[in-house]
């Protein structure tokens, strides 16, 4: 398949070739870098992008999960037009900041917001918005999670086996040289789906924690689901120790429903990141929680800024997106081409006895080649790597995307996806998905 991949695409191979003089990895992120070289971009609209070679592919890469509106949404497309011609930035407060953050809180259980471009910077302001609310630096985040690219953060993303001890007690590993040894010590690590290690770290660091961030779906290990009483144990836990629990919903947030993780599981957490898709295709995140949490810095407690916040342009297509792409019927009709798509990779997965299971979440699903089905990190560490990758390049070299790169992702459905997309898509798993067998 890597050959049929390389016939296919040689102006990607080009490209990157000039790219990796200039750019490390020959990309502008990290996650974007495969062999033998990633694709290159023409153009996207809709459900589909094209490459410089002109191959036309069905997306479920979506940016990562951040364009459930699809590209080039028709709605987000006339917000911006509009907007364009009128400034694109003005480091001064507007008119659609109000609006905008109404929108937000009538869907999510936070009383005040601010703004932001990426993930990072929500997940980033909000861990330190806790620790001055409780006055304690600890934070706990689970083995396997990611919240982006800031000391915080960068601890225990992905950890080699040898490096992580007990289940129970997971040693901190920090994911890359320069994320200091100051910031990792104020990291503590826990097992998804396992209340005891949480326990654990609260036992043995009294008042000390701050928070608790998670992905109430953790979508860094292909999707895996909370079990059922494990976010309920967390807020209780929380409740307990006097700390606060931080929802990580930059995936969640827009697409397990329309009101994100706390709607969709009915716990409702103290602070909330959102990212991704709200921007329906323009960087956009959001944090918020209670006025009494985002009152720091009103009362000049905890400082927040940013150049690019509430970037008229962003700002016009987040409205857009609430209000056009992000509506209880679109949210039906993803969830009603998810299932089908399921459904179908299920019947063939049985008919051809492929060693994997599906998983669902919203406009998210995911094909795990994994022997047993993933409640954490370590589970996630068994998934068949080179079977996947076999199974990515066979999609893509018949016109289907079926998620970015990389065996820890996962498929987001758009709005702009139709049926006949996917009846496409199954088709073409049903015409590889026997070689995966052998
Ligand atoms: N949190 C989660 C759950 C994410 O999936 C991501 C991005 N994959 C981030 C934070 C960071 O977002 P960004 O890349 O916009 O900084």
């Amino acid at each position: 398949e890597i050959e049929l991949f390389e016939k296919r695409t040689p102006k990607s191979a080009e490209a990157h070739k000039r790219n990796l003089k200039r750019l490390p990895l020959g990309v502008a992120s990290n996650y974007r870098a495969y062999d033998p070289y990633p694709i290159f971009v023409k153009d996207a609209f809709g459900s589909k992008f094209r490459d410089l070679d002109g191959n036309e592919y069905i997306d479920h890469n979506l940016t990562f999960g951040a364009l459930m509106a699809g590209h080039c949404h028709p709605a987000v497309m006339k917000a911006v037009e509009k907007r364009l011609t009128t400034g694109t930035m003005f480091g001064m407060p507007h008119d659609m900041e109000w609006e905008l953050a109404e929108e937000i809180c009538a869907r999510f259980p936070i009383e005040m917001l601010r703004f932001a471009s990426t993930g990072t910077e929500a997940t980033m302001h909000t861990v330190r918005l806790c620790r001055a609310a409780t006055g304690r630096d600890k934070i706990i985040k689970f083995e396997g999670g990611y919240h982006g690219l800031h000391d915080a953060a960068l601890v225990s993303v992905k950890p080699k086996l040898e490096q992580i001890g007990d289940l129970k007690a997971p040693i901190a590993v920090p994911g890359g040289q320069g994320v200091p040894k100051t910031a990792v010590a104020n990291v503590l690590i826990a097992s998804f789906n396992d209340l005891e290690s949480v326990e654990h770290r609260f036992k043995t660091h009294p008042n000390e924690i701050s928070a608790i961030i998670l992905e109430p779906v953790m979508m860094n290990v292909g999707i895996c689901m909370p079990e059922p009483g494990f976010l309920e144990g967390l807020r209780e836990l929380c409740d307990k120790h006097g700390a606060l629990l931080i929802f990580d919903e930059v995936k969640t947030g827009a697409k397990l429903g329309w009101g994100g993780a706390s709607e969709y599981f009915g716990v409702i957490p103290d602070a909330i990141c959102l990212a991704k898709s709200i921007g329906g295709g323009l960087p956009l995140a959001a944090f918020g929680a209670s006025k009494k949490v985002m009152g720091l810095i009103s009362d000049h407690k905890v400082f927040h800024g940013g150049t690019y916040n509430t970037n008229p342009v962003s700002m016009a297509a987040g409205l857009a997106t609430f209000r056009e792409v992000l509506t209880r019927e679109n949210y039906a009709h993803v969830e009603k081409l998810s299932h089908k798509l399921v459904t179908g990779y299920r019947r063939v997965v049985e008919e051809v006895g492929l060693d994997a299971y599906l998983e669902i979440a919203g406009a998210n699903g995911v094909l795990m080649f994994a022997p047993k089905r993933v409640r954490n990190y370590r589970d996630w560490l068994e998934v068949d790597a080179s079977l996947w990758q076999q199974y990515w390049f066979a999609m893509v070299n018949r016109g289907v995307m079926p998620q970015p790169y990389w065996w820890d992702e996962q498929w987001t459905m758009s709005v702009a996806h139709t049926d006949a997309d996917t009846e496409k898509h199954l088709a073409v798993f049903g015409e590889i998905a026997p070689a995966l067998a052998v």
